[in-house]
C-alpha cells in the first residue's frame, strides 16, 4: 500500500503523514488527524493473519495501513513487549469459561492497558525526534493511568521533557507512587491542589496562553500531546484487538464480541477499526460505569452533556463526560461535514443527535451497556469467590457480558482487562469485605487471601524514595513549570 495519508476529522485541506500526526497531534478546526484510508482484508488474507506471532502481525498491519515507520524502528518499539509478564505476547487470553475470555491488557511495567501503546509510542516518538532542531515538551494531566504509563516510556528519553499534573489525593496511592518516585531528569511531577477536572483545565489554559507558549518557543521547545487522541497511541491499539479476534476464532470458528470498559474510546476505536479490516468481531460492547453518557449516546443516538455533573466512582479512569475518539467514529460513519456539524452542536449545545438512519448504522458496530458501583463491588466479590481477580473497570465489562450471554447462551465473549486489581487494591479489599485497609495492607491481604504474586513493579513502589514532592495550587503551576524549564 501506498503511504497512508492522515486528513482531519472535521475538514481542512491538508494532511500529513504518520511521523505529523505524532509530533503534532492537533488538526485543522479543532479536530483530530484521521485515516484517509482503511485496508480491508479478503477472508484468506485473514486466516494467513492466524499462525503470525504478535511482531509478525503487527509488521504486516503497519504495513497495510501504510504507516512510515521503517521496520527496524517498529522492531525496536516492540521489542518494548518482551518485558511485559510473556515474552510471546504482551495480551494474552485467558479462558474463564465456554464463554468468556480475558484479555489481559496490563501486563507491561505501570500495569494498566496504558503500557499497550504509550511504551512502543514512547520508542517511536523520540525516534521521529532524532534530526529535529528543536526539543518537544509534553504536558499530561492525568486521572492516575495515563501518568504513570507516560513518565515510564519517557523517562530519560533525549530531547523531550515531560510534566505530569495530578491531582493531589485524587487517585490510589500506587497510582501516585509511581509517578513521585520515577527519578529523571528529563520529567517533573507536579500534585494539584484540586481534582482531575482542575489539573486538566490548568493544562487547556496553558496549551491556549500567549505567554506560556512564547516562553517554550525562546527556550527552543515544541509542545506536543501523548494523550490518547494522538494516532500513535491508537495504532497500537488496533493490534492486540486484531490478536485477540485470531485466536479466538481460531479457537471457537465463530466472531467474538469485544467487550470493553470505556472512557476516551481510543481502546474501543481500535477494535472498530479492526473490525471494519474484516477481522472476526462481532460487535463492539461499551462498558461504562454511572457516567453513562456513551451508554445513552449508543442506545439513542443522543450525545448530551448539558445535563450532567460528573460522578467520582470506582473506576476512575472512566470518569468522563467528553469521550474525546467518539469523533473518529463519527467521521469514519457519515464523513468529515457531518461530523464538523455534530462538533459545532457539541460546542454551542452541549449536546447533539444524530438522525435514525445515522444511529442505525452506529449500532451495527456499537452495543452499550453501564453499571453502578455497588453492583461493580458484586461483580468483584462473585467473580474473585470464583478465583478470579477483577479491577473496579474490568468489573464494569462483566455486566455486557451477562447482557450478550442472556440473548445467546453460544455467544463468545472477549472481555478487556484495562488494570490489574493491583492498581486499585483498596477497592478491591473494599468489595472483599476485607474492612477500610490502605494501599499497601490491602494489596498484602488480597495476595495472601487468594495466593496470588504481586508484580516488583508494584511491590517496590513502597519502597522507593519519593523524589518529586511538589503540591501547588492551580495558580503556581505555570510559574513552577517555567522556572523548571529554565534549569
Ligand atoms: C484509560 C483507561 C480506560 C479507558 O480507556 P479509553 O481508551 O480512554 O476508553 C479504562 N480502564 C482503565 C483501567 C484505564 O486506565
Amino acid at each position: 500500500m501506498q503511504l497512508q495519508k492522515f486528513i482531519g476529522t472535521r475538514g481542512g485541506d491538508c494532511s500529513v503523514n504518520f511521523k505529523g500526526c505524532v509530533l503534532n497531534p492537533n488538526a485543522p478546526y479543532g479536530g483530530l488527524w484521521t485515516l484517509a484510508d482503511l485496508p480491508k482484508f479478503s477472508e484468506d488474507e485473514i486466516q494467513s493473519f492466524i499462525r503470525m506471532d504478535y511482531e509478525e502481525l503487527a509488521q504486516k498491519i503497519f504495513q497495510s495501513l501504510g504507516l512510515d515507520i521503517p521496520q527496524s524502528l517498529l522492531a525496536n518499539a516492540l521489542a518494548l513487549y518482551k518485558k511485559f509478564d510473556d515474552k510471546n505476547t504482551p495480551a494474552p487470553l485467558s479462558k474463564i469459561n465456554k464463554n468468556l475470555s480475558i484479555q489481559k491488557l496490563y501486563c507491561g511495567p505501570t500495569r494498566a492497558f496504558k503500557d499497550m501503546a504509550l511504551q512502543p509510542f514512547g520508542e517511536i516518538f523520540s525516534a521521529f525526534l532524532k534530526d529535529s532542531s528543536k526539543e518537544y515538551l509534553i504536558l499530561v494531566a492525568t486521572s492516575g493511568d495515563t501518568g504513570p504509563a507516560t513518565l515510564e516510556s519517557f523517562a530519560n528519553k533525549d530531547k523531550i521533557k515531560v510534566v505530569c499534573l495530578y491531582p493531589e489525593g485524587g487517585t490510589s496511592e500506587i497510582q501516585a507512587l509511581q509517578m513521585t518516585t520515577i527519578a529523571a531528569k528529563n520529567i517533573k511531577v507536579i500534585g494539584i491542589k484540586g481534582d482531575f477536572d482542575d489539573a486538566q483545565n490548568i493544562l487547556k489554559n496553558l496549551l491556549k496562553d500567549e505567554q506560556f507558549l512564547q516562553s517554550l518557543t525562546q527556550n527552543n521547545l515544541a509542545l506536543s500531546a501523548a494523550n490518547s487522541v494522538n494516532f500513535g497511541r491508537i495504532a497500537f491499539q488496533i493490534l492486540y484487538h486484531i490478536y485477540a479476534s485470531l485466536q479466538s476464532f481460531s479457537l471457537y470458528k465463530r466472531q467474538a464480541h469485544i467487550i470493553i470498559p470505556s472512557g476516551n474510546f481510543g481502546n474501543a476505536l481500535g477494535a472498530f477499526y479492526a473490525k471494519n479490516m474484516g477481522f472476526p468481531i462481532e460487535k463492539i460492547w461499551i462498558a461504562s460505569n454511572a457516567n453513562n453518557i456513551l451508554t445513552d449516546f449508543i442506545e439513542s443516538g443522543v450525545y448530551d452533556i448539558s445535563y450532567r455533573v460528573l460522578q467520582k466512582t470506582y473506576s476512575p479512569a472512566m470518569d468522563i463526560l467528553t469521550s474525546s475518539n467518539v469523533e473518529r467514529i463519527l467521521f469514519f460513519l457519515f464523513g468529515k461535514n457531518r461530523t464538523r456539524e455534530l462538533m459545532e452542536d457539541l460546542q454551542k449545545y452541549k449536546k447533539y443527535a444524530l438522525n435514525q438512519e445515522e444511529l442505525k448504522l452506529l449500532q451495527t458496530y456499537f452495543q452499550a451497556t453501564y453499571c453502578e458501583d455497588l453492583y461493580c463491588l458484586e461483580k468483584i466479590r462473585e467473580y474473585a469467590n470464583a478465583g478470579f481477580i477483577l479491577d473496579p473497570h474490568t468489573a464494569c465489562g462483566i455486566k455486557a457480558y451477562e447482557e450478550i450471554i442472556k440473548n445467546d447462551n453460544e455467544a463468545i465473549c472477549i472481555l478487556c482487562s484495562t488494570a490489574e486489581w493491583t492498581k486499585f487494591a483498596k477497592t478491591l479489599s473494599q468489595a472483599l469485605g476485607m474492612g477500610d485497609l490502605g494501599d499497601k495492607e490491602s494489596l498484602e491481604a488480597i495476595a495472601s487471601k487468594y495466593s496470588l504474586t504481586i508484580s516488583p513493579n508494584i511491590l517496590d513502589l513502597f519502597k522507593k524514595e519519593i523524589v518529586h514532592t511538589q503540591s501547588i495550587t492551580k495558580e503556581e503551576v505555570k510559574q513552577n513549570i517555567l522556572q523548571w524549564l529554565r534549569k
